[in-house]
Order: structure tokens, then sequence, then C-alpha cells
């Protein structure tokens, strides 16, 4: 195993919120991926790298061992399943919630006229977990993007979705209508650079673990 920590994390809100935590674990990055068009990134640190990569494939690369640790969203980590990964730390960066939304005259019980309700969304998982868990059987429609659309043009009944403010909900005429869970951002470490790197990635999530704490104060 080579004597360099990799980072992986998605520019954005992730890079933004973890920067300062990063510093207290005395990691600044070198450039700033909204400028460059580097996928890796040097730090002040030769032996740490940071890696850029979509939010949804972090738990990939941490998986494989390509990084050895990652930043990610637990709503990204629910749907990946969290194989193969350690999660030691919440964060606390990137808060929303998870909701079901939709028109604010939408009704909740599963069923319209005659066929089950449709849910677009791009959290399956978490979607299919949540109506099983109360009874529903639903239709679960995958999107990738702009799910408050889907209701608004017949696509969906209801949508699950992250929420942080509201506001995007508002300016397309829907509502919250159910909480399914709290999202924040998680560090997450591969299970070989765990036992293999532990000095190092013990001390990087101590430090972690003292800004957090901090930053909560
Ligand atoms: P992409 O925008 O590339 O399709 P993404 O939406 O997953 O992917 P980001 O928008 O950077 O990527 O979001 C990264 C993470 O930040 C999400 O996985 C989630 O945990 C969190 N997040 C997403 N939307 C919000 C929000 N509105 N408020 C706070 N945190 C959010
Ligand atoms: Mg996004």
């Amino acid at each position: 195993m080579s004597n360099t920590l990799t980072i992986a994390l998605s520019k954005g809100r992730i890079f933004e919120q973890a920067m300062p935590l990063l510093a207290a674990g005395g990691i600044r990055a070198a450039e700033d991926p909204e400028k460059s068009r580097k996928l890796i990134l040097d730090t002040n640190d030769p032996r740490v790298k940071l890696v850029i990569i979509r939010a949804s494939d972090v738990p990939t690369y941490v998986e494989y061992g390509a990084a050895d640790l990652g930043i990610a969203g637990k709503d990204v980590l629910l749907e990946h399943g969290g194989e193969g990964l350690y999660e030691p730390l919440d964060l606390g960066i990137a808060r929303c919630r998870m909701m079901v939304a939709g028109k604010p005259d939408a009704q909740l019980d599963g069923r319209t006229d005659r066929r089950r309700q449709r849910i677009a969304t791009k959290y399956v998982r978490c979607a299919e977990r949540h109506f099983a868990a109360k009874g529903q059987q639903v239709e679960i429609i995958k999107l990738y993007g702009s799910m408050e659309l889907a209701p608004l043009v017949g696509l969906s009944d209801l949508i699950v979705d992250l929420v942080e403010s509201g506001n995007t909900l508002k300016a397309n005429g829907l509502v919250p209508l159910e909480h399914i869970c709290e999202i924040s951002s998680r560090l997450v470490v591969n299970k070989a650079s765990w036992k293999m790197k532990h000095a190092r990635v013990t001390a990087l999530l101590e430090a972690l673990r003292g800004a957090v704490t901090q930053q909560a104060a």
C-alpha cells in the first residue's frame, strides 16, 4: 500500500463545508475544484490527495480502495448500501431532510382512483423502504434529477427528494408531506486502509471529530 492518503469527495456544498473541517486536520487543498479541471488535487501535505468525483460515486471509490477515505451524504450511503466501508463519523455538514413531497392536495394513502400511486425519485431504496414500512404498495420511478417536475407533468403522484429550505418545492407549487429521515454527510473509510494505515486514518478521524464538536458548540 502506498504512503499516500486519498480522500474522495464531491465539489459544491460538500467540498465547501468539508474544507474547514479538513483544515483542522492540517489538510488544505492546493486548488479550488470550481476553478480547476483537475480531478486529483494536491494538498499542502504531499502525502494527502483529494479526488473530486460525483457525490454518488464516493462510496464506490472507497469500497474498492481507490480512495482510503471519503465524504458522502447519508442519502448516497443509504442508496449504496454501505457494504464494504466503515462510517465512523457524522460530519454534520450538508444537512437536509429526505421527504415525500407533492401537490398540496396529493393523497398519501398509496392509491389513486384505480392504480397504485407513482413515486418519482433518485432515492429508490429509501423510497421503497419508506412505503413498504407503511404497508403501501407503490410504483417507484427512478429519475436522475429535477424530481419536482414529475408531479407537474403527470409523471408521478408524489416525489421523494431532499429538502433544505423548501424553496425549490415552493417555487414549483409543491409542499413537503412526510418526513423520511435527517441527512448529513459522513466520513467513510475503506476497510483495508483502516487496518493498513491505522495510525494516519485515526489521527485524521480524531482531528475531524474535534473540529465537528467545535463547530457544533
Ligand atoms: P449531482 O448534483 O451531481 O447530480 P448530487 O445532487 O448528489 O449530485 P450535490 O448537489 O453536490 O450532489 O449534493 C451532495 C450531497 O449534499 C447530497 O448527497 C446530499 O447529502 C446533500 N444535499 C443535497 N441537496 C441538499 C440540499 N438542498 N441541502 C443540503 N444538502 C443537500
Ligand atoms: Mg444536486
